[in-house]
Order: structure tokens, then sequence, then C-alpha cells
């Protein structure tokens, strides 16, 4: 069956309205478009977990700060359709901005402390943004289970605490890091990456996958981590740190020592991109709780 295009909110509603009432699930996978790899990882995610997947394709102009790139932000609509059809999705949702933000929209959703942290601090009123069109996306499809990828794992984090406090019946998945072969994390801003701005790119999961090792072989203290991790990527020409931080999975609070299971994040400058990117961290002693 070919993929239904909507790009009004009725619409959307109506192309699921049949397959709600005949009891299939559905996967929501939001994204802004511009997708790689990374972004059919989650619609293969949500192909093999659901009856229906729907995309949606939406650069959120309130998660964008003064002076960020949102003018920049890549977009080819064109080119996600043919690789959304052609990775089976059934529906994709592509609003315009009136759409989602009609004259005289006031409400906003504030995830709370949470997104003051790490990206947050960076980027004011970023997370407000996201967990705001998150809701709307939410509302408008319904779906029984959403998919997102662990690149963005404050976002993640972000969305959980959202559903959760707000009572949306959607599960939220959260999917692995799609990287390039060399380590790269795939994201649609290294299409800003000059050829010397992506080497040095590379410094970040470097530094990421040593901090890995460092604590597979028994280190616990987070700060000599952070600082290890820091120093990795300082020592990198062509790339400015904005953070390094080894943190509480969960509450994403920096760590002194590593108990349970933590997360090493990194935020850093190249070129004209800014780039995000983190490892999971299992301390032995986290092991011995499951
Ligand atoms: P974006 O279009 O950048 O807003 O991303 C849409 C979704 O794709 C988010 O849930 C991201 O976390 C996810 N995503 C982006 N890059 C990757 C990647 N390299 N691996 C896995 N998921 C990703």
């Amino acid at each position: 069956m070919s993929m239904e295009r909507v790009s009004s909110i009725e619409e959307a509603r109506g192309a699921l309205r049949r397959a709600r009432l005949e009891g299939r699930t559905i996967g929501l996978v939001p994204t802004m478009g511009a997708l790689h790899e990374g972004h059919l990882s989650l619609v293969a995610a949500s192909r093999a977990r659901c009856d229906l997947t729907v995309v949606s394709v939406f650069v959120n102009p309130t998660q964008f700060g003064p002076g960020e790139d949102f003018d920049a932000y890549p977009r080819d609509l064109d080119a996600d359709t043919a690789l959304l059809e052609a990775a089976g999705v059934d529906a994709l949702f592509a609003p315009g901005t009136a759409v989602m933000y009609p004259a005289g929209a006031a409400t906003s959703v504030d995830p709370g402390p949470l997104a003051t942290l790490w990206c947050g601090a960076s980027r004011p009123g970023h997370f407000t943004g996201v967990a705001t069109i998150v809701t709307k996306l939410l509302s408008t499809v319904g779906p029984d289970v959403a998919f997102f990828g662990e690149k963005d794992y404050q976002q993640l984090k972000v969305i959980e605490r959202v559903v959760t406090d707000l009572d949306i019946p959607t599960h939220v998945v959260g999917c692995p890091i799609v990287r390039e072969p060399d380590g790269l994390a795939l994201s649609s801003r290294n299409r800003y990456l000059s050829a010397a701005d992506r080497t040095h790119a590379l410094v970040l999961s470097r530094a990421l996958a040593s901090v890995r090792a460092r604590v597979d072989a028994g280190e616990t203290d987070g700060a000599a981590l952070q600082r290890e991790l820091a120093n990795a990527i300082a020592s990198e020409p062509g790339i400015t740190l904005d953070y390094a931080a080894i943190v509480d999975a969960e509450t994403l609070e920096s760590v002194s020592e590593l108990r349970r299971e933590c997360r090493a994040l990194v935020a850093a400058r190249v070129g004209s991109a800014r780039l995000i990117d983190n490892v999971a961290l299992s301390p032995a002693s986290s092991h011995a709780c499951r």
C-alpha cells in the first residue's frame, strides 16, 4: 500500500481513525526531516512492533533559540518522502508552521528541572519547545508507541517525564544510536561539516568509547572520568567543548561515584555545527543489581 501524506491535524486524525477502530496499533516516529539511517532505524523499530507506522517531519521553530540554525536547518521533503515510502511507512505527517502554531497559540509544556541541565542550560527554552511539539504530535496521532533515539539522550528522558506527568497513554521507546563506520553519530547537522570538521568531530565518539572502556575496566570515579572526557575533547583542534558530563542515566545529575547505570554526555561546536553524542556506562555494581 502506498504511503499516505497528510499535512493538517484533521487529515492526520482522519487517516488513522479506521486503523484505530479496527484495533490496529499505531507507532509514531517524530523527526525534523533531512532523514538518515538513524531516523530509519526508528522506523524499522516501529514497523517491527506496531501494525501501522506514522512519521512526522516538522522543523519545530520553538525549540530553536535566537541565533541558532532554524533557518539554515536542512529541509528536503521530497527526498524524505521517497526514503519513508521505500522504508514502508504508512503515513507521513508534514504540517506547516501555521498548522502546529496557529495565530494566538500561547500554551507551552514546561518539562521541569530535567530541562534545565546540560543542553537545557546551553539552549534556554529548547526542551520546552521539544516538550510542547511532542505533546501536540502525540495528541494529534494518538500512537500506542512513540520511538525516539538515544542520540538525543536528554530529550528522551524529558519526553519520558512529560508522558508520565501528563498521563499520555503512549509507550515511549528509546532506540540505540546509529553511527558511521568510523564512530561518528549520524545527525542531520553532519551536513554542516567540512571534511576537516568531520575529522575533528570524530574525537567525540573516540573519547566516549575510551571512557566506556575505562568503566568496563573498573573505574568508578565520576569526576576523574569527566576530566578525562573533557581533556580528550579539548585537546583536539577545531572543536570547542560545550559540556562533558558523567551522569546518572535516569536523573541526569552528575555522579561522583558510578554505582548504577550512568551515561557520558557531550556537546561541542565543530565549524558551524553543534554536535551531541553520548554513551551508556554500566559499572560492575550495576550488573550485580539486575
Ligand atoms: P531529529 O530529526 O534530529 O529531531 O531526530 C528525530 C529522531 O531521530 C530523534 O528521536 C533522534 O534522537 C533520532 N535520531 C537522530 N539521529 C539518530 C541516530 N544517529 N541514531 C538513532 N536515532 C537518531
